[in-house]
């Protein structure tokens, strides 16, 4: 009697590890997206493309996993970048997090304080992730919550949850305007 296994604050935490991995969801955070100049197009000093075919360009290279050859135009866009002077990846992470809709009320800190006024139609979302997805929550230009398209609307502050435990908590909004979520 009174006897405590070894093991058991461990499989205490694994579960309360697994309860939580079932609670949270997918999210996808939209990075910046990587940038590389177009091998193909004269650009300007600041980037942009002069229309002009770069004959310099002769030997194929790779670009975010495409193999790009010169691809010689003398009027027009740049086929290869459209006219933008650089090729673009998107630069999507997925991570888990515990996702709240509409969570006014739920939490006092004040925190939505800030939320614009007037905004019917659009919705609140709060997430709540591993502190090691903080950078990402703070960087990124938008988010696919529940498959609804987000973008940052209070950046993420770190809370203590429990004693140890610290997690970043960020609220979105949704873009996708009158997109009601149940
Ligand atoms: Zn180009």
């Amino acid at each position: 009697m009174g006897y405590v296994p070894n093991n058991l604050p461990r499989e205490i935490k694994n579960v309360f590890n697994s309860i939580r991995k079932e609670l949270s969801r997918k999210l996808y955070l939209k990075l910046e997206p990587n940038k590389e100049d177009c091998p193909n197009c004269l650009t300007s000093a600041t980037g942009d493309s002069l229309d002009k075919f770069d004959s310099s360009f002769v030997t194929p290279v790779e670009i975010f996993g495409n193999i790009i050859s010169p691809s010689s135009f003398s009027r027009g866009r740049c086929p290869v970048c459209y006219g933008k002077g650089y090729l673009e990846q998107e630069n999507i992470v997925c991570i888990r997090g515990l996702v709240l809709w509409n969570p006014i009320g739920e939490d006092s800190r004040g925190d939505l304080q800030r939320t614009p006024v007037g905004i019917e139609g659009y919705n609140i979302v709060q997430v709540k992730a591993d502190k090691c997805y903080y950078e990402s929550l703070r960087d990124c230009v938008g988010a696919v919550i529940d498959g609804v398209d987000c973008e940052l609307q209070v950046p993420p502050t770190l809370r203590n949850v429990g004693p140890v435990e610290i997690t970043a908590v960020a609220y979105f909004i949704t873009t996708d305007v009158g997109h009601t979520v149940r």
